[in-house]
């Protein structure tokens, strides 16, 4: 089966063609400035050159067009036809308390997504945009919507209720979500098949450490807490965003600074994290030969952020009693080994050491703690339109 995986966003739209037969990817890409001045559509065909075709997509249908065709073009194309997709994977950002597990998408499931775009205001209506012009263009296809709160579902109230009067849970749904949802799902069950050992009876935590970022405790198969909250805000410091603060921060700024709310929520998702405390920039590569080149600001943000990846991890020790992997994912995770390095510099405790020589290779599965070490370290690359795909297969074959 062939299983087009689609992930949406406000001016982009991504995708991948995946035998899932085979799990192979026959072509990926992405359309970007959709509705904008210059919209481009990067396509790579698997085996074959990428194509960049530059053409006007004032819409999401006419994107999704755009991507038909050039997955059945006689030649850079994979298929022959519209009829080789079988199905349709949507990835959907937020599905509330409504959804814990993907779904087939009907009318009804679509009122239920659109309930939550309260939650998550710039990307689900973007999400449900992609589900309709899918829809439009190939209206017998069945398709999929995967969340990226699900997997956070099965977390007890004593890990996402907010110190807060409980009327804003009861009137508004105020509430920790979680976010990543899919990669943590994924690559914990990876990690226990690396392992030998039984989903049902491990408990890891995964760091999924890349320009967004969040880490989830996952004990028994079911994950029990993670780092993002109501929003993708909390948690982690990331990229560009700040993750936690001291909430009185916001106010003590905004009047400092004469700025609104909406303008420091843009300052809190695009000019804090690594980006604004080092002054250099949100990609990991520019701060490690920052850091390496002298600069004690990017040293000093580095530092910060290892310290902060640290103490999530002590504190879902706790929140387990106990922990049997911890595994390194996306894109920080799986390519930035002095991260790493200095992460489980705080790991003296749970008796494990990381291995240096393992600890250098990149960007595939691989244990990197020490022989002997109590609790495994590893590194397992993430694969989220995988997981997405076969979610899709498991519900419409
Ligand atoms: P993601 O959001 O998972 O795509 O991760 C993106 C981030 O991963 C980038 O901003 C970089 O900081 C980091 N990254 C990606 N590739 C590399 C690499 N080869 N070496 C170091 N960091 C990388």
């Amino acid at each position: 089966m062939n299983v087009l995986v689609i992930n949406c966003g406000s001016s982009s739209l991504k995708y991948q063609l995946i035998n899932t037969d085979t799990e192979e990817v026959l072509a990926k890409g992405l359309c970007e400035r959709i509705g904008m001045d210059g919209s481009v559509l990067t396509h790579q065909p698997a085996g074959k050159d990428k194509v960049t075709i530059q053409a006007p997509m004032p819409d999401h249908k006419v994107a999704v067009s755009m991507v038909i065709d050039s997955l059945t073009d006689k030649n850079y194309g994979v298929v022959d036809s519209l009829d080789a997709i079988d199905a349709v994977g949507h990835r959907v950002v937020h599905g509330g308390e409504s959804f814990s597990e993907a779904i087939k998408i009907n009318d009804e499931v679509i009122e239920a997504i659109k309930e939550c775009n309260d939650l998550a205001p710039l990307h689900n209506p973007a999400n449900l945009i992609g589900i309709d012009a899918c829809q439009a263009l190939m209206p017998d296809v069945p398709m999929v919507a995967v969340f990226d709160t699900a997997f956070h579902q099965t977390m007890p109230v004593k890990a996402y209720l907010y110190g807060l009067p409980y009327e804003y849970y009861e009137k508004y749904k105020v509430r920790r979500y979680g976010f990543h949802g899919t990669s943590h799902s994924y690559v914990s069950k990876r990690a226990a098949e690396i392992l030998g050992k039984d989903y049902n009876n491990f408990k890891v935590i995964v760091c999924h450490l890349g320009n967004g970022a969040s880490i989830s405790a996952v004990c028994n198969g079911k994950c029990v807490d993670t780092s993002m909250g109501l929003t993708p805000l909390e948690g982690l410091i990331m990229g560009t965003r700040s993750g936690d603060l001291d909430p009185a921060i916001l106010e003590f700024i905004c009047k400092k600074e004469n700025i609104s709310i909406e303008e420091m929520n843009t300052v809190l998702n695009k000019k804090s994290g690594v980006l604004g405390m080092s002054g250099v920039s949100s990609d990991f590569r520019d701060l490690t030969a920052a850091r390496d080149a002298g600069n004690k600001r990017a040293a000093d943000t580095l530092d910060t952020y290892a310290y902060n990846v640290a103490k999530y991890i002590g504190s879902y020790v706790a929140a387990m009693n106990g922990v049997d992997a911890i595994v390194f994912t996306a894109g920080v995770g799986e390519n930035t080994q002095s991260v790493r390095k200095a992460v489980s510099e705080y790991f003296g405790y749970l008796g494990t050491e990381i291995d240096d020589e393992k600890n250098a290779v990149r960007g595939e599965e691989i244990v990197i703690s020490k022989p002997g070490s109590k609790v495994a370290l590893m590194v397992v690359p993430t694969n989220e339109e995988l997981a997405i795909a076969r979610e899709t297969l498991a519900l419409v074959k």
